[in-house]
């Protein structure tokens, strides 16, 4: 049966789709439903029609699946931050277990995936360390922030994001009171007109450091001495910077950074390490599960305190200088200079002098150090952002051939696609563990192990007349068993 624009179906829900939305069938038809939860019965009205599918708009859960909770937030279902806030956070972790292994199956082409359990988390919520806000109007003119309606610019108004932390409000609150009172007018993306584009907080953890960076059309802000001393009545506030960006495009951060008050960093620890922070540098959002997913790139890159290793888009060196606690020697490479620097101070602040950071594309300083410098590696970490890596990168890892690889990776599909790549040409998979970096939203951070398909290149033989076990490399025997020739 064909079905047509607001026409109002009624639909199980059998599946979810990668971005957490609800699949159902109506007589083979199959319709797309954002916020319909795996179990529900649904009625929904068809949005846009094609000839064997659709999307509809939940109009009414008909039959509650027993997955179904109660989100947290009231902005959940408007929100494009949070795709998942109605479904139970058990089924959550089967939800990123299963995109892991489908995109592994699907894209990489595996089968038979040696995954491990997924590392779930304990705080549901409130587990954010960073969060930028869009300062706009709102129709009636009033000044608002909070988030993006999901694929729009349209701000929800929210202060008080339930997975981020109470300083956001508080900051925000005073923020926009500056602007109110002293006519500051927020950035218009339409005309590229205004001043203050976002608010970017970020939070310490363990440390309780508060950093705040205003993005600004513009180098200064109006009465700036006036809202440092209100934004330091907020407790832990240790940095006050401004961000300028004047183009009109939707990247939130400009390269250029002004000091207003205290330090340009703060300082947050994960495991034994401290880490300085600055508004620039990359810094994982989840502290807690960070601990976790590092610890799993440990164990996977089984360090014995012999081997060197690359660490590629170090961002500040956290993983970098987790792994030179237990390795001879450590290199990082990052595209971010503030990063770099942030990862030197860091390796000199915890002591760590087995490293060395190089700014650069990872794609660019790998092949120049592999082919001028004929850099070796026991072990490459990556850890790249969403759209992975680049090939001439993979292509140079196989050069070098390190004994085990460790992908650290937020992006499933790109994954799949890089250890195809890698797997074709020599690697095994050895172990996938995704790790929930993100509770409520779809998205999910995985870690995965590979080594040679032939262990170390040699086989294990007993020697008759001799020393008892040795080892000899596989290309010997294959050029022995070329050359044999039987006796008479
Ligand atoms: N391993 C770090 C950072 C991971 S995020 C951590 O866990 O904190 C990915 C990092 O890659 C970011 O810091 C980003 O700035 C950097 N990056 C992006 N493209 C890059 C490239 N082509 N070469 C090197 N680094 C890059």
């Amino acid at each position: 049966m064909e079905f047509r624009k607001n026409d109002l179906v009624t639909l199980e829900i059998e599946d979810c789709g990668i971005d957490g939305e609800g699949i159902g069938k109506a007589d083979g038809f199959t319709v797309f439903v954002k916020d319909a939860v795996i179990g529900d019965t649904v009625t929904a009205k068809i949005i846009k029609a094609k000839k064997n599918y659709g999307y509809g708009r939940l109009m009414e859960v008909l039959k509650p699946s027993p997955y179904r909770v109660e989100p947290k937030c009231e902005f959940a279902r408007q929100c494009g931050g949070c795709q998942l806030q109605a479904l139970s956070y058990d089924q959550q972790l089967v939800f990123k277990t299963n995109k892991v292994k489908g995109h592994l199956e699907r894209i990489g082409g595996f089968t038979d995936i040696p995954m491990e359990p997924i590392i779930g988390m304990d705080e549901l919520f409130h587990y954010r360390n960073k969060a930028q806000f869009p300062v706009g109007r709102n129709k009636e003119g009033k000044i608002v922030t909070g988030f993006y309606a999901g694929r729009t610019h349209n701000i929800i108004e929210n202060r008080d994001c339930a997975l981020g932390v109470a300083e956001n409000k508080e900051v925000l609150d005073r923020v926009i009171a500056h602007m109110e009172k002293y006519g500051i007018e927020p950035y218009n993306e339409a005309t590229g007109k205004g001043l203050v584009r976002h608010v970017l907080i970020r939070y310490g953890y363990f440390t309780k450091e508060v950093m705040v960076c205003l993005i600004l059309n513009g180098n200064k802000i109006p009465k700036e001495e006036l809202l440092v001393k209100s934004l330091c009545e907020i407790p832990g506030m240790t940095s006050i910077t401004i961000n300028v960006n004047k183009k009109h495009s939707n990247v939130i951060l400009g390269e250029e950074i002004r000091l207003l008050w205290g330090q340009e960093y703060i300082t947050d620890r994960i495991g034994d390490i401290s880490y300085q922070i600055s508004p620039l540098s990359f810094y994982q959002v989840n502290p807690m599960q960070t601990q976790k997913l590092y610890a799993k790139a440990l164990e996977y890159a089984d360090l014995h305190g012999e081997e060197t290793v690359w660490d590629l888009y170090c961002g500040i060196g956290t993983i970098s200088l987790f792994l030179a606690q237990k390795a001879k020697f450590v290199r990082g490479v990052e595209i971010v200079p503030a990063a770099i620097e942030n990862a030197k101070e860091n390796a000199k602040l915890n002591g760590l002098e087995n490293t060395e950071f190089f700014v650069g594309k990872a794609e660019e300083v790998l092949p120049r150090e592999y082919k001028k410098n004929g850099v070796y590696a026991d072990v490459i970490v990556v850890d790249p952002p969403r759209k992975g890596c680049d090939e001439t990168l993979l292509e140079t890892m196989i050069e070098m051939n390190p004994e085990r690889i460790v992908y650290v990776s937020c992006d499933s599909a790109t994954l799949a696609r890089d250890l195809k790549y890698l797997c074709e040409r020599g690697y095994e998979l050895r172990k996938v563990c995704p790790v929930d970096q993100f509770g409520m939203t779809v998205h999910v951070e995985t870690v995965v192990l590979l080594s040679h398909k032939k262990p170390d290149g040699h086989i294990n033989v007993k020697v008759e007349f001799g020393k008892g076990e040795g080892k000899v490399p596989l290309d010997n025997i294959a050029k022995r068993a070329e050359t044999y020739k039987p006796k008479e």
